[in-house]
């Protein structure tokens, strides 16, 4: 900030003391202003550094806590928040904000600094001038303040439609084993070139709100040079202001300006960052409704693996006036199995939703060896439970990998282990058959594999696990007769001194189940062994066994 007083000081020099002593003082002022300069390098530098690193360093915490938050969160909450979205927030908002909060903030404080060193200099060297020229502040900040607001807004909305794009593209590529066999890729793009068009419109506003800004700006700045010029040039003809003192008032008002720009810039970047960081606030301080790593853990002694569900009510939080369970009441005793079995669409898998705690009742209580689980750690009672599922979701990545996310600390999982469990599962020869074996990579969701080959997977996984109580989604699709042994053969040896609550979907199953529970309407409608059930006339179970799903198996 003091280049321009002694560049004056250099210029007054030069004209007003010819001869050899100003050749002293000028070599003395310059070897000065270069070290002046070269320390204002060595900052400016170092500056640059530790803001880019801090900017990053924000991002990542930032991104590191909302992921962590998003995961923290309840079932319901992703029912309703789409994955597209929330990765934009990770990945686009995220960035935005950290960058104007560090390297846009560093730039404001320089160009803050800068103009008021700048003011104060214009009135130590005429201070008659200075108030002149400063008059124009005023209206600019009201202008700057006014275009701030509605950038704010502006921002919210632009990221909050760049989401939408993100989730339409998300969904699209995500399906697009559907968008193809349907044929529906020129609408699919058609759509997102919408979805990002209306981004473009919402930029072109910004845009224009960005230029009338600036020409206002820059518009102002060469002005205030301007009437300097005149009025210093009528102050130096009366002889009250040095050619020195008008150059250096003119550098300085140069910089004002200059960092005026600055300024408004800075404010504007911080407007957009605040705007997008709105809804990353939001996220990040989301209390899920669930609790999610709290609550009692009883001692593994006591815990037996008896599940009770007593007058539970439930609908789903996303569309609460549809009943889904109403007054269900069924006691699992620990080391039994029990089928459940119902129409397609009465709340089976509803059931297991709630054993997991995915959702809380609305009225009753589902217990587990007589304690409501409302009051157990879910992380622990979740670690009691495995689930193999109907159409198992593999991770992309190799098949041990896979299974041995079941383990409590996967990277503690031996290959041997692995290999012995996918044996139990009887999945051992099919992986071996691959030319990568085990480490072969499944693909996106386990798309590389058939449905009874993710399902063998899906079973080792549980079985290295080794949970007391399982949960089993029987796959209503029909495997040819080979692997339907083989997988049945695998759940046989899994369900082995479990407590399990299968969804049962062959005849086998229900067969040999100790227990099997009619669902209907929201409640168990009938309860008993096979051939009780059976025997009853007119029953429900004896219609749902002549259906042709049942009768195939
Ligand atoms: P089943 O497993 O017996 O076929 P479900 O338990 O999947 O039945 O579904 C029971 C009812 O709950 C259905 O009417 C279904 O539309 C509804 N449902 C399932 N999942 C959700 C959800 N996440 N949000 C809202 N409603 C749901």
């Amino acid at each position: 900030m003091s280049a321009p007083f002694f560049l004056g000081n250099v210029i007054d020099v030069i004209y007003t003391s010819p001869g050899a002593d100003s050749a002293r003082s000028l070599s003395r002022l310059c070897l000065l202003l270069s070290g002046v300069f070269l320390g204002g390098a060595a900052a400016n530098a170092v500056r640059v550094y530790l803001m880019q690193t801090a900017g990053q360093r924000i991002v990542t915490r930032l991104r590191a806590a909302l992921f962590a938050s998003v995961l923290r969160q309840e079932v319901a909450f992703f029912d309703k928040t789409r994955t597209g979205e929330l990765v934009n927030r990770l990945s686009s908002d995220a960035a935005l904000l950290g960058r104007s909060i560090t390297e846009n903030l560093s730039d404001g404080l320089r160009a803050g600094a800068q103009a008021s060193i700048g003011v104060g200099m214009m009135f130590f060297v005429s201070p008659k001038m200075a108030t002149f020229v400063l008059s124009v502040v005023p209206p600019l900040s009201i202008l700057a303040v006014i275009y701030g607001r509605y950038l704010r807004k502006l921002t919210k909305v632009t990221q909050d439609s760049l989401a939408q794009a993100t989730q339409l593209a998300e969904e699209s590529i995500g399906n697009i084993r559907t968008v193809r066999a349907f044929g529906k890729e020129m609408i699919e793009i058609e759509k997102y070139t919408s979805k990002v068009g209306y981004v473009m419109h919402l930029a072109r506003k910004e845009a224009l709100a960005r230029a009338g800004f600036f020409g206002a700006t820059g518009l102002s700045g060469n002005l205030i040079v301007l009437s300097v010029l005149y009025k210093g040039g009528l102050l130096m003809g009366s002889a009250h202001m040095t050619v020195g003192e008008l150059s250096s008032f003119l550098m300085y008002s140069f910089w004002v300006g200059l960092s005026i720009g600055g300024l408004s810039s800075f404010y504007s970047e911080l407007m957009k960052g605040l705007g997008a960081g709105g809804r990353l606030w939001e996220l990040m301080e989301r209390k899920p409704v669930l609790p999610f790593n709290e609550g009692a853990m009883p001692r593994e002694e006591a815990f037996q693996g008896t599940l009770e569900f007593r007058h539970v009510r439930f609908a789903y939080p996303a569309r609460p006036e549809a009943q889904v369970l109403q007054d269900l009441s069924l006691r699992i005793p620990a080391g039994s199995v029990t089928a459940l079995v119902g129409p397609s669409g009465s709340g089976k898998s509803t059931v297991v939703s709630l054993l997991l705690r995915l959702y809380d009742p609305v009225s009753g209580t589902v217990s587990l060896d007589g304690c409501d689980i409302r009051q157990l750690n879910p992380v622990w009672l979740r670690s009691k439970i495995g689930t193999v599922s109907q159409e198992p979701i593999l991770f992309s990545c190799s098949i041990a990998e896979n299974i041995a996310y079941g383990a409590d600390d996967p990277a503690l999982v031996t290959a041997e282990q692995v290999e012995k469990v996918a044996d139990v599962a009887n999945a051992a020869a099919f992986i071996r058959n691959f030319p990568q074996g085990f480490s072969t990579v499944v693909g996106e969701k386990g798309v590389l594999l058939s449905g009874g080959q993710k399902q063998r997977i899906a079973i080792a996984r549980a079985l290295l696990k080794n949970p007391k109580i399982l949960l089993l989604d029987e796959a209503t699709s029909a495997l040819d007769a080979e692997n339907e042994h083989l997988v049945q053969e695998a759940l046989d040896r899994l369900m082995e001194g479990r407590t399990v609550l299968v969804i049962a979907h062959r005849l086998s199953t229900v067969k040999r189940a100790h227990r099997v529970a009619v669902l209907s309407q929201g409640r168990i409608a009938e309860y008993g062994r096979h051939e009780g059930l059976l025997a009853k006339p007119d029953g429900l179970y004896r219609r749902l066994m002549d259906k042709q799903s049942f009768a195939s198996a």
